[in-house]
């Protein structure tokens, strides 16, 4: 069984990415990244830090707007107006979830599609969808990233993707489908899942259940790609598999952490610097 090691490789696109950003500031270009941020949800708090961290060390300038839970939906869309006309902003990056009084849609639409990069504007949804170029949304491009490191090509595999949301396991199977691979995407209303992960070669899953990928669940030497992130009573950090016991059956897993979460900071990156080359 090998590791998909997310952490390490991330070390590597960021020193990748810094020397992008030297070469991009010798010919007066700073990769600028604005970051709206919005009430106290600690896990938010808690990533956007992360991604602040991130740009400073490789010399991407980010600019964090906070604001109160209460904040209305006009003044956000104030704000992103404002970064969709600064020459300085090359993108631009809503935290979610949002408190329930605004609008995700209607902010995910306001932000330029040409500085959108997370990938969330319908715009890119299209063009990822139609298999054009564009913004990809970060967590599952970094899974696309991680798995081309290790060589595992997914062309005429059949991949089960379990989780089917917006951010995550909708524009993961667009992209696995763009590479050649048979998907199975599942869901919460999905009838009998082991059904479904027992047959694939691959399985990608980003749900937010501790345990759901059980060692009877997948089949011998299958890939394993967890993204979910949970926190147990005890504080600790796990995914959507059991990794002890899945991990004895499979031929590459990812662990968590130091899988899929440093590959989705690390494509932050890239698109932010992807979208600076395009100045
Ligand atoms: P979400 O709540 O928007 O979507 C969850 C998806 O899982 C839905 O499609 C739902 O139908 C499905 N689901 C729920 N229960 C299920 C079940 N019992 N069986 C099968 N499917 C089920 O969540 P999200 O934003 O897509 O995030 C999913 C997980 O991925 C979370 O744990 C989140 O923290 C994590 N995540 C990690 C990263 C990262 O960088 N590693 C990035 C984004 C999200």
């Amino acid at each position: 069984m090998t590791i998909l090691d997310g952490k390490s490789l991330s070390i590597k696109i960021q020193n990748d990415i810094k020397k992008e950003a030297d070469a991009l500031r010798e010919i007066n270009i700073t990769p600028g990244l604005a970051v709206i941020l919005i009430g106290d949800d600690p896990a938010s708090h808690s990533y956007v830090k992360m991604k602040e961290k991130a740009c400073y060390e490789t010399g991407i300038y980010s600019i964090l707007h906070k604001m109160p839970s209460s904040i209305s939906e006009e003044k956000i869309l104030e704000t992103i107006t404002m970064m969709n006309e600064n020459k300085n902003i090359d993108g631009i990056l809503v935290q979610l979830p949002l408190p329930s009084h605004i609008d995700t849609t209607k902010i995910i639409e306001a932000i330029s599609a040409k500085k959108d990069v997370d990938g969330f504007h319908p715009y890119n949804v299209g063009r990822l969808v139609a298999g054009l170029s564009g913004f990809v949304p970060c967590t599952p491009l970094g899974v696309m990233r991680l798995l081309e490191e290790y060589k595992i090509d997914v062309k005429g595999m059949n991949v089960c993707v379990v989780g089917a949301s917006n951010i995550v396991g909708k524009p993961m199977m667009n992209l696995l489908l763009n590479a050649g691979a048979t998907v199975d995407i599942c869901h919460i209303f999905t009838k009998n899942l082991k059904e479904h992960t027992k047959r694939a070669d691959m399985i990608i899953v980003g749900v937010g259940k501790a345990n759901l990928i059980t060692e009877n669940m997948v089949k011998e030497s299958a890939i394993v790609v967890d993204i979910g992130i949970n926190v147990l009573a005890n504080g600790k950090l796990v995914g959507d598999v059991d990794f002890e016991n899945v991990s004895k059956k499979c031929s590459f897993i990812t662990p968590v952490p130091g899988g899929a979460g440093p590959m989705t900071i690390a494509m932050l990156l890239s698109n932010t610097i992807k979208s600076a080359k395009n100045r």
